[in-house]
């Protein structure tokens, strides 16, 4: 890539301090451009410029922040194939699903521009007025991850900054590009310190969350860190908001078209690579059409196009990174001990982080692939033969983020749906988020919501005015 990415400090677009790293292309395994690396000193500036941009920024009226939020998404609609290009090449995944990630992304944006947080008055009886009022609460540090970078942005963004706040955002290491192009667009419109980007290699995103000028922590990325971010936001009482991983059971009842419904739970499992928190992670699928369903996954499986994200024609890109390659290709090994491989199941012998859709049938309930969140494009299918059962080996899982209820009857999948303990499941669909419905997680997937009206108001703090007619003694 010719183009030199910068930070966005203050303002400025800036290089590094602390110099640049590699940005690999998982489909060759090989740099393809370079990252600028924020110093400890540049992450000090960002949060004071983001701190000194507030007070302006919060009495700007909502509308005017609602328009700046309508000419982000115009800006990045103009640019779409630019930035799905540059998605696809850090991310890996296919154009046509990098499109739909960034235009995806602009609806997001539109989704709050509208938005506003007007005053509740809870009481006005008597002369006694009760009156919730919000204000924004500060500095935000967004911490994303690498599956959808220019989405998870967004994300936080649209309802941060639409209620007053600034932000000091933080990508993943290995997809930092397309969040620095979104800075160099977010400069030309946004006022200086309003909207901050700094790039690390794993090693700021502490610093950034203890830091004594923020003031909330909005995090996307597994759980084992979000445990760490909750830690760290404890020291200061900071409001935090965490999306973490999950386990998502797909529960296929028996009044289905097997084949029918292989198609749907294959592509829930397998787009984006299976990295996606609520990707279907483990199918549970009555004894009687087991069969039947394991040979129709299994032959869509096989007819996966699994190569680069930029040539045409490819449904199935390569695992974002090796760290998650090695993982990925760790379970599908002990599921081999385990359970029987019906469909791919060896790494391509290739530069790039290639694994092809893999299903594996028969694999106890203990076995690391149906425990584990794999996160990378494989699936065990698991036999079941009594509905009471089956819901309680879906909810046997620290994670509860997402999960989906397949059947022809809709109020008996709908029933069995209100069992599910995660925070959203779908019926006879699958990914299903959409910017105005309540997005978060149960258990160990996640604390405090993301979109909706309600994701919006985790950004403000609620103050109540209490106020009665002064009486004289
Ligand atoms: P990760 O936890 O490794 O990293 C996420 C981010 O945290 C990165 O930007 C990373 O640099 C940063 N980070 C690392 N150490 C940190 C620390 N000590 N303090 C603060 N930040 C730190 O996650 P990942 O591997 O990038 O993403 C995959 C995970 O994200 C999966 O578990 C997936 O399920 C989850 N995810 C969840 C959602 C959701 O909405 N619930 C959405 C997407 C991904």
């Amino acid at each position: 890539m010719d183009k030199q990415l910068k930070l966005l400090v203050g303002g400025s677009l800036v290089d590094g301090g602390a110099g640049s790293f590699d940005v690999v292309n998982p489909a060759t395994g090989k740099a393809f451009a370079q990252c600028p690396k924020a110093s400890e000193a540049q992450l000090d500036e960002a949060v004071a410029a983001a701190k000194a941009a507030f007070p302006a920024w919060a009495a700007t009226d909502a509308g005017e922040r609602g328009a700046m939020l309508a000419k982000l998404a115009d800006a990045l609609e103009a640019r779409v194939a630019e930035f799905a290009s540059l998605l696809t090449m850090e991310q890996g995944k296919p154009t046509r699903q990098a499109m739909g990630e960034i235009i995806g992304s602009t609806y997001v944006l539109r989704a709050f521009v509208d938005k506003r947080v007007e005053p509740v008055v809870l009481r006005d009886k008597d002369g006694k007025t009760v009156t919730e009022h919000r204000t924004p609460l500060g500095v935000v540090a967004a911490i994303t991850p690498w599956n959808y970078p220019v989405m998870m942005l967004v994300q936080k963004l649209a309802p941060a900054l639409v209620t007053g706040n600034t932000m000091v955002l933080k990508p993943a290491p290995t997809t930092p590009l397309t969040s620095l192009l979104f800075a160099e667009l977010a400069s030309e419109i946004l006022p200086a310190g309003v909207f901050n980007v700094i790039c690390d290699e794993n090693d700021l995103g502490g610093k950034l969350t203890a830091h004594p000028g923020v003031a909330k922590i909005a995090f996307t990325g597994s759980t084992a860190t979000g445990k760490k971010v909750m830690a760290s936001a404890a020291a200061m009482v900071k409001r935090v908001t965490l999306e973490l991983g999950g386990n998502d059971a797909a529960i296929v009842l028996d009044d289905i078209d097997a084949k029918a419904v292989a198609k749907k739970i294959y592509e829930g499992a397998m787009t984006n690579a299976g990295q996606i928190c609520v990707a279907i992670k483990r199918a549970y699928v009555p004894a009687n059409m087991y069969d039947a369903f394991c040979e129709e996954i299994a032959r869509l499986a096989n007819e996966a196009i699994v190569d680069d994200g930029s040539k045409q024609g490819t449904t199935v890109g390569p695992v974002q990174n090796r760290q998650q390659f090695e993982k990925v290709k760790e379970l599908v090994e002990d599921a081999k001990l385990h359970g029987k491989v019906i469909a791919g199941g060896e790494a391509l012998d290739r530069d790039g982080y290639f694994m092809p859709p893999t299903i594996v049938r028969d694999l106890p309930d203990d076995a690391r692939l149906v425990r584990e969140e794999q996160f990378g494009p494989v699936l065990p299918v698991l036999k079941y033969d009594d509905i009471d059962d089956v819901i309680a080996r879906a909810n046997a899982s620290e994670y509860g983020l997402g999960g989906s209820v397949w059947g022809k009857d809709l109020t008996r999948a709908t029933e069995v749906a209100k069992k599910i303990d995660t925070g959203t499941v779908w019926v006879n669909q699958y990914l299903a988020i959409d910017p105005r419905i309540p997005f978060r997680g149960s258990k160990q997937s996640g604390l405090g919501t993301e979109l909706g009206d309600e994701g919006m108001l985790e950004y403000t703090q609620a103050h109540i005015v209490n106020a009665v007619p002064f009486e004289d003694a």
